[in-house]
């Protein structure tokens, strides 16, 4: 059996691609994976819990945190609402040797990079941009000038690719759930 030292995992992507689907199948499959919560300042979704998928933040607390350097890394996505990552619960995690997954957009995992170059840095690649568009489309959950916007994203995130160290492709969410997991050095069932 080989051990990996404990590190940061970043899983970045196109919008869309299911980074969202494929970081709630960790939770649920492998609770042992400690998965950061991001802040944002987008209102929450139905079903979405304040402290589980994000700390759901007003634009003034999102200030003071990054003013006070709290964020790891922090971006604008969309053009829209800010997300960020808090420094402190990564640093304590990798400081216990344990490993940490951040699920970002691409921005912030430029940024990451340039703080923590160690991270090994996932990308997340839809099997095809007419499927990228399809389950953008599908979702349902935004209105026709957001989904441009993400499409327009989506365009400039997919030729990123290259500046990632491994690209898993979501073909099947289980799957690149378990191929995501073992780059993490953590064993799958
Ligand atoms: P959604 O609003 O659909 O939950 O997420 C929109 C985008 O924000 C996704 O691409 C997601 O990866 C990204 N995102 C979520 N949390 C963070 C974060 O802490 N930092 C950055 N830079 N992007 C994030």
């Amino acid at each position: 059996m080989t051990t990996t030292p404990a590190r940061l995992t970043v899983l970045a992507g196109p919008t869309a691609v299911g980074k969202g689907t494929v970081s709630a199948d960790v939770r649920t499959r492998y609770p042992e994976v400690w998965l950061s919560v991001s802040a944002t300042t987008r209102p929450p979704r139905p079903g979405e819990v304040e402290g589980v998928h994000y700390h759901f933040v007003s634009v003034d607390e999102f200030d003071r945190m990054v003013e006070n350097g709290d964020l790891l890394e922090w971006a604008v996505v969309h053009g829209r609402n800010r997300y960020g990552t808090p420094r402190e619960p990564v640093e304590r995690r990798l400081a216990a040797g344990e490993p940490a997954l951040l699920e970002i957009d691409l921005q912030g995992a430029r940024q990451v990079r340039a703080s923590m170059p160690d991270a090994h840095f996932v990308f997340l690649a839809p099997p095809s941009f007419a499927e990228l568009e399809r389950r953008l489309v599908g979702r349902g959950t935004e209105d026709a000038e957001e989904r441009e916007r993400r499409l327009a994203t989506a365009r400039v995130e997919l030729a990123a690719e290259s500046e990632f160290d491994t690209v898993i492709v979501n073909d099947d969410v289980h799957r690149a759930t378990d191929e995501l997991v073992r780059v993490m050095g953590i064993a799958t069932r």
